[in-house]
């Protein structure tokens, strides 16, 4: 694997990382905060929330490691840095949201469900709705490509400018309307999107190799959003709707 500067090699999920660099030996780091100043470490403060996404279910080693690699601080304006690893939604401009950690973990489990290569790696995967680049950087530790669509420019921009200290070679972004999907990609082990529609696009369905699963928040016949997962088999498409969800608006049309 090419090695990607700005990315631990390697996460050490067992101990809790040692005392981050400039804090105090022995003192607490309180639950929810970065510990002030450039160039300390926040990997504490990570494996904490690492740690309370198993508690709350989420097994998949790899997946975990990931989410204690990718420094969501670095995702979120400098006036909520201190609430980046709190389970909670945050705003990321122009009235979008970055999801919990929680809910991040949760859909990519749903999507490793599919086929993956003897490194335990899904092949090239689709994301819906880019908006600050987190999931982004997460599925690019776990998938070969990563190709992200936003369909608002200063969205697209503002991930470009996220993601490019940790020069991820494999994270494709695209401007554009993914409800298209993007058909030069296809076809995807795995479609994720982070933003919910009436219904899951024909294209997305048109764009998925057999194997591959789509993990979309979608309406259901009630009227709410639930968390929709759809399985290419040889013969069909399977679907499984889970639980309810508050995603943004899957929108037409770029801005
Ligand atoms: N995964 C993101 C979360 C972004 S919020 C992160 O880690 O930050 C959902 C995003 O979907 C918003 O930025 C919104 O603009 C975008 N979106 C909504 N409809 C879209 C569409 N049709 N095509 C591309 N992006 C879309």
């Amino acid at each position: 694997m090419a090695s990607r500067p700005g990315f631990p090699a390697r996460i050490d999920l067992g101990p809790a990382p040692a005392t981050p660099r400039g804090a105090r030996a022995g003192a607490p780091v309180r639950e929810g905060t970065i510990p002030g100043g450039v160039g300390l470490e926040s990997s504490a403060i990570r494996h904490r929330m690492v740690m309370k996404l198993a508690a709350q279910g989420v097994s998949d080693p790899k997946l975990l490691e990931a989410m204690a690699t990718v420094e969501r601080h670095r995702f979120v304006d400098s006036a909520l840095v201190n609430q980046a690893y709190e389970d909670t939604s945050l705003p990321i401009g122009l009235g979008q949201t970055i999801s919990k950690p929680n809910v991040v973990a949760r859909m990519i489990e749903l999507l490793l469900g599919g086929r993956r290569d003897s490194n335990g790696r899904l092949g090239r995967v689709l994301e819906i709705g880019t908006g600050c680049g987190y999931q982004a950087a997460v599925l690019s530790r776990l998938c070969t490509e990563v190709y992200s669509i936003e369909r608002l420019r200063g969205l697209h921009d503002k991930a470009r400018d996220n993601l490019r200290p940790f020069r991820l070679a494999n994270v494709h972004l695209l401007f554009g309307d993914g409800m298209a999907g993007f058909a030069k990609g296809a076809p995807y082990a795995g479609i994720i999107a982070a933003a919910g529609g009436e219904s899951v696009p024909q294209a997305w369905m048109d764009q998925l190799a057999i194997g591959g699963r789509i993990v979309a928040p979608t309406q259901t016949a009630n009227g709410q959003q639930a968390l929709v997962v759809l399985e290419r088999t040889q013969h069909e498409l399977k679907q499984t709707v889970l639980e309810a969800v508050h995603f943004v608006p899957l929108k037409s049309g770029i801005a």
